[in-house]
């Protein structure tokens, strides 16, 4: 099996593009998938000061890494959604990456706007459905850490198997409003909303696993337990199989959205107003946020919680 580029010995064959590669060669058509994701979105310049949300798992440590090698100035954010020796151990492992790429990074403790609790017995206390709620905050102190310290910027891991399974969920129940919403920038629209964007979004799964791999990039390859059973996952499993029958078939779905996008879908409905939470300041489009409300219930349930115990 020969390099496709320079004929030299392949050391991996892209199964999604049927492309043997040198090692050398895979890197740069890799990375050349974000710089055109990048370019392509207008997401960002080597100006801007960008914050990657970092998890720990493959896709936001790979796009950190790629971003400083490709000379962008990005800096690195991980929540603390609960505490355990879990999360000790995902913090840590993303604490020496940081050192080894020489990146700055910072942390940010879920736990304190919820009263010492995780976001997983939160939601139980408050009886949301995990994911979402745990999204909720996720999102919420993503923006509110890129805003309070003046990034220009969020970039999350993303990758093309994520955009493209969401995607197919939002078709498949016609919700027009997340179809039109589903683009890779998120622009700024208020003054407390940083622009978000998703840079891995033209690359494959199995890309962004092999690269993380071969460049030895540690990652956490637990994925968490409440997600498990997520209609999400059916949808990727489902695009997947299709992947499986017709090669390329998850990038021509996704790239026919970024393409026919605006001839399909229009914006016909009045744009909802945008207000800042009296609380907080955050944008929301009722008077409190979703996240304000959230711990103002919390509150009350954890009163009455202690008045109970006595
Ligand atoms: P997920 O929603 O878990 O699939 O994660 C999607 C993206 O959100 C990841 O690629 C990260 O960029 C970001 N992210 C998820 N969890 C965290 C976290 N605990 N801290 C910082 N960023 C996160
Ligand atoms: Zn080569
Ligand atoms: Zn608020």
């Amino acid at each position: 099996m020969k390099c496709k580029i320079c004929k030299k010995e392949a050391s991996v064959k892209l199964k999604h593009y049927n492309l043997p590669l040198c090692e050398e060669h895979f890197y740069e058509f890799f990375e050349k998938r974000v710089r055109k994701a990048i370019g392509k979105f207008k997401m960002f310049s080597k100006e801007d000061k960008i914050l990657v949300a970092v998890s720990g798992g493959k896709d936001s440590m790979v796009i950190w890494y790629v971003l400083k090698k490709l000379g962008y100035k990005a800096e690195g954010l991980f929540i603390r959604l609960g505490n355990g020796v879990m999360i000790d151990r995902t913090q840590e492992i993303i604490e020496n990456f940081a050192e080894s790429i020489e990146g700055k990074l910072i942390v940010e403790d879920a736990t304190k706007y919820l009263y010492g609790l995780s976001t997983f017995e939160a939601a139980r206390i408050l009886r949301r459905s995990t994911c979402s709620f745990c999204g909720m905050v996720k999102r919420y102190l993503m923006n509110k850490v890129a805003v309070e310290m003046g990034y220009d910027v969020l970039v999350t891991g993303h990758n093309l198997d994520d955009e493209a399974s969401q995607l197919l969920g939002n078709i498949l129940h016609w919700q027009k409003g997340y179809i039109l919403r589903s683009w890779p920038v998120l622009e700024k629209t208020h003054e407390k909303f940083v622009k978000k964007v998703k840079p891995l979004v033209l690359n494959y799964e199995d890309d962004i696993r092999l690269y993380a791999e071969m460049k030895k990039i540690p990652f956490l390859r637990e994925t968490c337990p409440f997600s498990i059973g997520a209609t999400s996952k059916i949808y990727k499993k489902m695009l997947l199989t299709l992947e499986e029958e017709q090669r390329g078939a998850i990038l021509s779905f996704y790239m026919g959205y970024v393409r026919e996008k605006d001839k399909f879908f229009k914006e016909d409905e009045e744009p909802v107003e945008i207000k800042s939470c009296e609380v907080c300041g955050y944008p929301t489009t009722s008077n409190v946020c979703y996240f304000c409300r959230s711990r103002q219930k919390l509150k009350v349930k954890l009163e009455k919680r202690q008045k109970a115990e006595g």
